[in-house]
């Protein structure tokens, strides 16, 4: 069977073209010819504009509103980033490119923003060697567990357990069960933080490591952080740091020297670069000296000519983790962040992220309930008031609220330790002004609340898509794009 190209495309929106050399009919195997044409649209080029102009004035983002949304760090991203991750130079790379000879003149570039992003890492976190192949946290965390599990292996280590805390990110008890460790929950003190007392009644020899946030998902920074670590390592376990909350410590302290031994950071989180709904993302991952050889193939090194180039002869390596190199496009706007604010730059974004969330916790807590109310780093964990729950006001009407006031809500429901918890990050780029708009718009919530409760109920009113039903929502993924 032959398969003839029609030749009915409308003339008004077609551009003629002299088509005389086309072949008119290739030979096909019939089983995979399509028996009605397809339904192609037939649009003209407005109606398409418009049809993306139109959606992407759906889109919420931090380019158009606050965004406090809890632990995700939702920073502006400065456009000289977008400018310079755009320059073709580096978006046309094709990943194949050779690293050297006629090649390397398109990649030398590329190598040495890996090369020096190595550099900058081990410098904030105090760790000795670092893979920017991780495309995200969680991908990270399981890089940096299969790194803890080949160390173990390395020293004929028999270790089964890793300890994680009460309130923890649920990739980290997911990453080390994909790892193959069974997760061993430990409760926090009556601070808000990891019990030392319960780790020093929990670690014993099958403790292969320990996984923690620091400051944690309540915002609060443990004082006991390098005991914990000491009390891991007395047993040769290994201490990982998940680097989601770095932007709270960045260029103040480092992980490495808190007594970690593996960190990931999340660089779209602490160092710009735009994220949300899923991606994209990057996550390196840095180890101490002693399990720089474990790090995933490749790592880029500086030859003695002044050339880089990637290097896959590591025998102990745990393999590959992700083709090619990473998110390249992701490390070299967090490159580009990290050149544009310097060392003092850095000390200020905490400082700032720090300031905007107690700002926040001070000026709302004679309104809403404070799970730990004490000076907190950059997130700060609230929930509904006594009074407002009687009402029949839960965090999620809060949350749907905040939509139709021109907010993102912040995280909700989580950490799961606080109950009816909104976890509130401000991140330091938002101005004065728009905290206090967004405190002003959670104070008259709050207010709503003892008098028009079910007013709140009602929300949202502003979006194409009302309120659903979440627990029908959460067993049927249909209904929450119903309408
Ligand atoms: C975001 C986050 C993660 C996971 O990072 P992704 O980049 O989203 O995979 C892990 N831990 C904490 C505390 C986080 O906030």
């Amino acid at each position: 069977m032959k398969l003839v190209f029609e030749k009915s495309v409308p003339q008004r929106r077609a551009i003629r073209i002299d088509d005389s050399d086309v072949p008119t009919t290739i030979n096909i195997n019939s089983d995979f010819l399509r028996e009605t044409s397809a339904e192609l649209p037939e649009l003209s080029e407005l109606d398409v504009i418009r049809h993306f102009t139109a959606l992407s004035r759906m889109n919420f983002g931090v380019d158009t509103n606050f965004y406090p949304l809890g632990s995700c760090t939702m920073k502006y991203n400065p456009k000289v980033a977008e400018r310079i991750a755009s320059y073709p130079g580096f978006a046309h790379l094709h990943p194949l490119l050779p690293q050297l000879r006629m090649g390397g003149m398109l990649t030398q570039g590329a190598l040495q923003v890996i090369y020096e992003m190595d550099i900058f890492l081990r410098e904030i976190t105090g760790m000795a060697g670092f893979t920017m192949q991780p495309m995200a946290g969680a991908h990270g965390e399981l890089t940096g567990i299969m790194i803890m599990a080949a160390y173990h292996r390395s020293k004929g280590n028999k270790k089964t357990t890793v300890l994680v805390p009460d309130s923890a990110h649920g990739t980290n008890p997911a990453s080390a069960a994909i790892a193959g460790y069974k997760v061993v929950q430990v409760p926090s003190d009556d601070n808000g933080v990891m019990d030392v007392n319960a780790v020093k009644k929990m670690v014993n020899d099958e403790v292969a490591g320990l996984m923690l946030t620091c400051p944690n998902t309540l915002g609060l920074f443990n004082p006991h952080i390098k005991e914990i670590c000491d009390l891991i390592h007395s047993v040769d376990g290994l201490a990982y740091y998940d680097g989601a909350n770095l932007n709270a410590i960045v260029g103040k302290a480092r992980p490495g020297d808190f007594g970690f031994d593996i960190v990931h950071l999340n660089l779209h989180k602490t160092f710009a670069t735009p994220h949300g709904g899923g991606g994209p993302g990057s996550g390196p991952v840095g180890v101490k000296e002693n399990l720089v050889d474990f790090l995933p193939v490749s790592i880029v090194i500086k030859r003695d000519d002044g050339t880089y180039a990637l290097e896959y002869d590591r025998p102990k390596s745990i393999g590959y983790i992700a083709p090619f190199y990473g998110n390249f496009a992701i490390v070299l706007r967090a490159y580009v962040y990290i050149l544009m604010l310097g060392k003092e730059g850095l000390k200020e974004v905490a400082e700032n992220a720090v300031l905007n969330a107690n700002y926040i916790r001070a000026k709302l807590c004679r309104h809403y309930k404070v799970a730990f109310d004490r000076v907190c780093k950059h997130e700060c964990v609230l929930s509904p008031s006594d009074e407002m729950l009687e009402n029949g006001v839960h965090a999620i009407d809060v949350a749907k609220a905040l939509i139709d006031m021109g907010f993102h809500p912040p995280t909700v429901y989580f950490p799961t330790i606080v109950k009816e918890a909104m976890m509130i990050e401000p991140t330091e780029t938002e101005s004065k002004e728009t905290i206090d708009a967004f405190i002003e718009a959670m104070i008259e919530i709050a207010e709503i609340a003892k008098t028009k409760p079910e007013k709140l109920r009602e929300s949202p009113k502003t979006t194409p898509v009302s309120r659903p039903d979440e627990t029908a929502a959460a067993k049927n993924l249909d209904i929450a794009f119903l309408e």
